[in-house]
């Protein structure tokens, strides 16, 4: 019976052969989906996907780019997004 942290969707069950030639089931976990720009749905540069355990480990600056809209939107958004602002005024 496998352990209860381990009887979730977010696994995957692999059969493999190990070197004494019987088979056994190793855990691999799902692969986490890249950050979208929330403007145009590209995939964001700079931030880096990983599960939270991996994620807890990067500093607040290794997790998304430090600039405004930095990990929400992607650079040419922001582009954009600051010249309408201007040309409202
Ligand atoms: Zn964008």
């Amino acid at each position: 019976m496998t352990s209860p942290r381990n009887n979730t969707k977010s696994a995957i069950w692999k059969k493999t052969r190990v070197p004494s030639g019987e088979s056994r089931l190793f855990i691999k976990r799902k692969k986490v989906n890249a950050a979208h720009c929330a403007g145009c749905g590209k995939e964001l540069g700079g931030v880096p996907s990983g599960r939270p355990y991996e994620m807890r480990k990067l500093s607040k600056t290794e997790k998304r780019p430090e600039r405004i809209y930095g990990g929400v939107l992607c650079g040419n958004c922001v582009k954009e997004k600051i010249k309408g602002e201007v040309r409202k005024v």
